[in-house]
């Protein structure tokens, strides 16, 4: 007998069997794809899945390299004259793959037989179908060729086929064999291909990833009675309530009801129009019986695909459904609730990152907005408003009630009140680390920052965007500081999502985790969101911001200006009064859960005004010559700040300072024990590298508790703490660690010393370390485990081996992502603190670690 060459090579690898899905046949995720998988389970659930087999990784890679299985006994569980669809089945739905082809089989034998069982019309319509389907994918056809031609009745199709026959000078293949056989090939090739696996692999795919295929007999869902086909889901997808949703469409095959011009109708009866429910009841009832089953069954919500043929339904498939991060909240919530998977489950099932955007507004995804450029989120939801470009624009629009839009080329402690009265903030320059970032996240205020492509023209308050147009003040913008978009315009929004859900998912979490989660919170209004988000307490408290409020600036500069002690000590005696409030409201609103005060940390000099109208009004109400202030400004310039007198310099060089506020903490501790919980301040002291700064402060803070004990005839206790923000206070925690009741790791500063990286410059070039694979990811915002880590192990260890019950928390930005987290835990760290905000992502990491 000759060799017909179209005929494939057969292959007869045992291991590599297709195998028809029967409930008991060798098939895994694995090795078959999570498709192949999934069907075998309803299988075993008794629903009427079409016959279906399913061809394994090796096989389908074995094909791909020309090794085709034995076609003849892959075909033989289909019958004389199957009708086919193809469909592939990888091991994680996301990474993708070809697309599925319909109708594989058809031929003017099978043509003739549908012509009788389903109507000429409906077998027209599947055999051009198909006659187009295998000329593009398998035949690699120029789908131009179908221009111009009919493609409906007879002559459609003899039209399709003629135009087949001129461009391959070949019949179309009739033998179902040789269609099959072009069909796997061409979608194992599709799979192997660079732009396929390169794609893959952006989205986590490994690069041998396999590609499983499934051979499924077709249900027609064209011809007599009501055919069609479609999806159905029993919740909705954006919220995760329940409510049956899904597309069918009478008369079609695959995905044609989902596709937007599908004239696809309602699956429940719907008030709008047409729905599944009213032309076949019976179908739609067993529809939404089989999805239930599914959902207990597989122990997932689910999206039925389906078919209907002459009224009966065929279900083809089941796809875990889409879902926004807060339907992934309550559909985990639900499935533990209703016994269907247990709590620790839940807990699994909902990625800590998304928990962020619940939290905030977000910027509706179905919208359709024009995003005009992008910067790095730097502190999640969105906002709309109208532009401004000075702190007293955005206070003046907040007191008309406007919302508007802070931007700044980067900013500064002066920005901080034009923060406030901000609904989001847009810098041009700036990492993640950087002023408006730290502040935003600590506010709760939607913000982007470096994005580079805008030039901000402070003096004609004017953006200009990369396309050269140019936003004047008022005009109006949408800052997503989830995702790092500017969008221009008002762009619809949602609001946050703080349901029971959500409440119910961090009960549970709390109950597995084992390592604390506190909050950095400077102000009365971060420490309500830190009790609202459940936070154990306040792990940093940065006094700095309290000075920035208009009556107090002035006080504090000030003592800064103080030339002599005793000067500086009768500035300081006027703040501590409302240094002493802020302290109360604050102990007050935590309700005896530790609050860690950090004693001031800035340059003394980031409070003094750096333009000509801010130095005039300063010399005004200092009552000085210009001359004087202007002098004493530039005395106090530094050539690296961030270097220079800050952090405990200012405690040992200008004691008086912490003593204020140490006595600030003290009489606020008596005064919120007097009518509340017994508070017992953390008092902790920040850029120490030196035992000996600890020692000098150590005794200040302690006689300073003696006297406020002796005056008040009262007693308190209170914890000290040092910051480990410098290499070498991790380096020596051994010696720094007998003085200390704590040790917080500040991996912002921490991270800029380690790497010699300005936190605030670093934001340039960036991008660029990250893309040319200098640096994995963003140092500022994944924690470098492997140097910066380091140093956090060995302060960690040197610092317990000196002092068994030493506390060990971080504090940076870092604190509250899920990598961090884990590994502070791993470290034997106690607690973590993080933005208010990221609280909850906090409790949720970290019980995922524990279950
Ligand atoms: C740090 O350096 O990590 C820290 C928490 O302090 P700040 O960000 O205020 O410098
Ligand atoms: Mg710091």
């Amino acid at each position: 007998m000759q060799h017909d060459i179209n005929r494939p090579k057969s292959r007869s690898d045992a291991n590599s069997r297709p195998e028809l899905i029967t409930p008991t046949a060798p098939i895994a995720v694995a090795s078959h794809g999570g498709r192949a998988k999934c069907l075998q389970r309803l299988v075993r659930m008794d629903l009427p899945v079409p016959r279906t087999v399913a061809l394994s990784f090796d096989t389908v890679h074995g094909i791909a390299s020309g090794q085709m299985p034995d076609m003849t006994a892959l075909l033989e569980p289909f019958g004389p004259q199957p009708l086919l669809c193809v469909r592939p089945s990888s091991e994680d739905p996301d990474w993708g793959g070809p697309g599925a082809v319909l109708n594989v089989g058809m031929n003017d034998a099978l043509f003739v037989d549908l012509c009788d069982r389903i109507g000429q019309d409906a077998a027209t319509a599947i055999y051009i179908r198909f006659v187009q389907g295998y000329s593009i994918n398998v035949a690699r056809l120029d789908p131009d060729m179908f221009d111009g031609l009919i493609l409906e009745g007879r002559e459609g199709l003899h039209q399709v086929l003629s135009a087949y026959e001129e461009e391959t000078e070949e019949a179309f293949p009739q033998d179902p064999a040789v269609q099959l056989a072009g069909v796997l090939r061409s979608m194992s090739r599709a799979w192997e291909g660079t732009t396929a696996r390169l794609l893959r692999q952006a989205k986590g795919a490994p690069a041998d990833a396999g590609l499983g295929l499934i051979v499924q007999e077709m249900a027609y869902g064209l011809g007599k009675g009501e055919c069609g086909s479609g999806v159905i889901q029993l919740v909705s997808s954006s919220t995760g309530r329940p409510k049956i949703t899904g597309r069918y469409l009478s008369q079609s095959q695959g995905r044609d009801a989902l596709r937007k011009d599908g004239g696809s109708i309602y699956l429940a009866r719907d008030p709008r129009g047409p729905s599944l429910e009213d032309l076949a009841p019976e179908a739609f009832a067993e529809l939404i019986d089989y999805t239930r089953q599914m959902r207990i069954r597989l122990r997932e919500e689910m999206q039925t695909e389906f078919t209907i043929e002459n009224g009966q339904v065929h279900v083809l498939d089941g796809v875990r459904i889409r879902r926004t991060p807060r339907a992934a909240v309550r559909i985990a919530v639900a499935l533990a609730n209703d016994g269907v998977i247990p709590p620790a489950e839940a807990i699994l099932r909902v990625e800590p990152r998304a928990v962020t955007e619940m939290l905030h507004r977000q910027v509706d995804p179905e919208a359709r907005t024009e995003v005009i450029t992008r910067g790095i989120a730097a502190s999640p939801g969105a906002a709309a408003g109208k532009i401004v470009f000075s702190s007293a624009a955005a206070q003046t629009a907040a007191s008309r009630d406007e919302s508007c839009i802070l931007i700044r080329r980067e900013t500064t402690p002066e920005d901080i009140r034009g923060m406030h009265a901000s609904v989001a903030v847009l810098t041009e320059r700036g990492g993640i680390t950087s002023h408006a970032a730290v502040i935003a996240r600590g506010i709760g205020l939607p913000c982007v920052v470096g994005a580079s492509d805008l030039r901000v023209n402070l003096k004609r308050k004017t953006v200009t965007m990369a396309d050269g147009r140019v936003l004047k003040e008022g005009d109006e913008i949408t800052v997503d500081g989830t995702n790092g978009s500017v969008i221009l315009g008002s762009a619809p929004l949602h609001e946050a999502a703080l349901d029971e859900a959500f409440q119910q998912l961090m009960a549970w979490a709390d109950q597995f985790r084992d390592i604390g989660v506190r909050a950095n919170a400077d102000t009365p209004a971060d420490a309500e969101i830190a009790r609202r988000f459940d936070a154990q307490g306040i792990g940093l408290c940065r006094t700095e911001h309290m000075f920035f409020d208009p009556g107090r600036l002035t006080v504090m500069r000030e003592m800064i200006f103080a030339a002599q002690a005793d000067d500086r000590k009768a500035a300081l005696e006027q703040l501590l009064p409302m240094q002493r409030a802020d302290f109360v409201e604050l102990f007050r609103i935590m309700q005896g859960k530790p609050v860690c005060i950090r004693l001031l940390d800035p340059p003394l000099h980031e409070f003094l005004p750096t333009d000509r109208d801010g130095i005039r009004s300063l010399a005004e109400a200092l009552d000085r010559p210009l001359s004087d202030v202007t002098r004493r400004i530039e005395e106090m310039a530094e050539h690296n700040p961030m270097l220079g007198l800050r952090g405990v310099r200012l405690g040992i060089t200008m004691p008086e300072i912490y003593d204020m506020q140490a006595r600030a903490i003290f009489e606020a501790v008596l005064e919120a024990s007097r009518d509340g919980a017994q508070v017992v301040p953390e008092i902790m002291i920040p850029l120490v590298s030196a035992k000996r700064e600890v020692e000098l402060v150590k005794t200040r803070v302690e006689a300073m508790a003696a006297l406020v004990r002796s005056a008040s005839g009262q007693s308190f206790d209170f914890r000290l703490g040092v910051m480990v923000e410098t290499p070498r206070a991790a380096l020596r925690a051994g010696e720094i660690a007998p003085h200390t009741a704590f040790l917080s790791f500040g991996t912002n500063d921490l991270t800029q010393m380690t790497y010699g990286l300005s936190r605030d410059d670093a934001g340039r070039f960036m991008k660029t370390y990250v893309q040319q694979g200098v640096y994995p990811e963003d140092p500022f915002h994944i924690l470098d485990s492997d140097g910066v880590g380091e140093l956090l192990q060995i302060g960690a260890n040197r610092g317990r081996e000196a002092r068994k019950d030493l506390v060990l928390s971080i504090c940076g930005e870092h604190g509250g992502n899920p990598e961090s987290i884990a590994f502070c835990r791993q470290a034997g760290f106690d607690y973590v603190s993080c933005s208010p905000y990221r609280v909850p992502v906090a409790r949720l990491a970290a019980a995922q670690l524990a279950v």
